[in-house]
């Protein structure tokens, strides 16, 4: 081709008008019209964006805790606590998209859940996550240590959601965080050590950057940062830490608290009317500051709830009620066989005073299932003229008495 003659195909500008003019396997594009087609993709993404902050905006808090009663049995406070947060924190970031002169700046509501392993710290934040599709991953706190020890940096938090994101930088900047056994970096004691505290402070000292929100140079696969390695660079202004501890021991904190407060100070709040059964219910921010929490991370982590612990009535609604509730999955499994799946309610008490009697907890009530139902599972698929099960009380305890009760126990 003549090369005085050589246009831009998407404006028709000689190669003279032009300062660059790229050439494509069956055409060019110059410079200006680079820029406008670039401009054109900034707004359709920033609309996009814009687009789906709004549709979770639309998600009132009732809304979100109604999407959590489905999967999750009680824990009435956490869920209106969560649930206000989250659409807190949604409001937040398209207020930063819609509008950049905002003066009044919102903070970002990350929260904390208090409560015994195995109340649904985890498959809350999940939940959540499933709701808003947005990425979420759970970091654990026990492995991370400071910079420069054997463990992971706090870095490698992040690198769990760039995974869940798929690497989409901008989703991930949009994750959910869940950071569980949270009081495992509490400070030990308040004696300063002459040794440096690996586990512990540190750590607290190094999550406040995430947390906060800054721009963090993650290491993609995760584990400890190398210098030949590539860093990937990722904001954490809008992603949502959701931090989970179990504190053993803090009630008796706020036990102490509540019941030393009440001494003389108010007439109707006495120590009479504290609920002693369940302290938790009572937490606040200096409990976890005694605990061992340092006040800046106490700080980062405005939102404290708590969980309560699972009563038998709660283990047995978990059994049957929840979308996915473990029984409704057994039944659905007898039935891709063709199998009618039926579980008598003295069957149900069984394995909730199992899990009780073993300390299982929710976790538990799965391998007492498979426990009783493991030789059915076992034979049913080859008597094809089997149509319907009953599982019994004597059956269910037969199965349970063969079963080593210390390989439940360990489960
Ligand atoms: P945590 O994070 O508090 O240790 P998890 O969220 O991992 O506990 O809970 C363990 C399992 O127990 C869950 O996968 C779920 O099956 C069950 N579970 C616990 N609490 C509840 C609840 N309130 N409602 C429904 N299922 C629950």
């Amino acid at each position: 081709m003549d090369k005085e003659k050589i246009k831009c195909s998407f404006c028709d500008r000689d190669k003279r008008d032009t300062a660059v003019l790229i050439a494509g396997i069956s055409g060019h594009i110059c410079d200006k019209c680079i820029e406008q087609a670039q401009f054109i993709i900034r707004e359709e993404m920033s609309g996009k964006e814009k687009g789906q902050f709004s549709n979770l905006n639309l998600l009132k808090p009732a809304e979100i805790k109604k999407y959590l009663d489905e999967y999750i049995i009680g824990q009435d406070e956490a869920k209106k606590v969560l649930a206000v947060a989250v659409y807190n924190h949604f409001k937040r970031l398209t207020q930063k998209i819609g509008r950049k002169d905002e003066d009044v700046d919102i903070e970002k509501s990350n929260i904390i859940m208090v409560g015994e392993t195995g109340t649904g710290k985890t498959l809350l934040a999940r939940t959540i996550a499933n709701l808003l599709h947005v990425p979420f991953c759970i970091a654990d706190a026990t492995v991370l240590t400071e910079a420069g020890y054997v463990g992971e940096d706090v870095e490698s938090i992040l690198s769990r959601l760039l995974q869940a994101a798929d690497y989409d930088v901008s989703a991930a900047e949009r994750g959910i965080v869940f950071i569980d056994e949270i009081d495992k970096i509490a400070r030990k004691g308040d004696n300063a050590s002459i040794t440096r505290d690996v586990s512990g402070e540190g750590v607290q000292q190094g999550l406040l950057k995430l947390l906060e929100g800054s721009t963090v140079n993650v290491p993609p696969q995760g584990g400890r940062k190398h210098p030949e390695q590539k860093l990937v660079s990722l904001n954490t202004r809008n992603i949502l830490f959701i931090c989970g501890g179990a504190f053993d021991g803090i009630d008796r904190i706020i036990g102490k608290r509540m019941l030393t407060q009440s001494i003389g100070y108010t007439k109707d709040k006495g120590a009479e009317n504290v609920d002693k059964t369940n302290f938790l219910q009572y937490i606040t921010a200096p409990d976890l500051k005694k605990f061992g929490l340092i006040p800046e991370l106490i700080g980062r982590l405005p939102i404290v709830t708590h969980l309560n612990p699972l009563t038998k009535d709660t283990l047995q609604r978990i059994l049957v009620e929840p979308k996915n509730a473990l029984i409704k999955q057994y039944i659905k499994l007898f039935k891709i066989d063709g199998v009618d799946l039926k579980i008598e309610k003295e069957v149900l008490e069984l394995i909730v005073d199992k899990a009780v009697e073993f300390k299982l907890g929710a976790r538990g009530l799965r391998s007492i299932c498979e426990a009783i139902l493991l030789d059915t599972m076992f034979e049913l698929p080859s008597q094809k003229e089997i149509k319907s099960v009953n599982i019994t009380l004597d059956f269910a305890l037969e199965k349970l008495e063969k079963a080593k009760i210390s390989k439940l126990k360990a489960a």
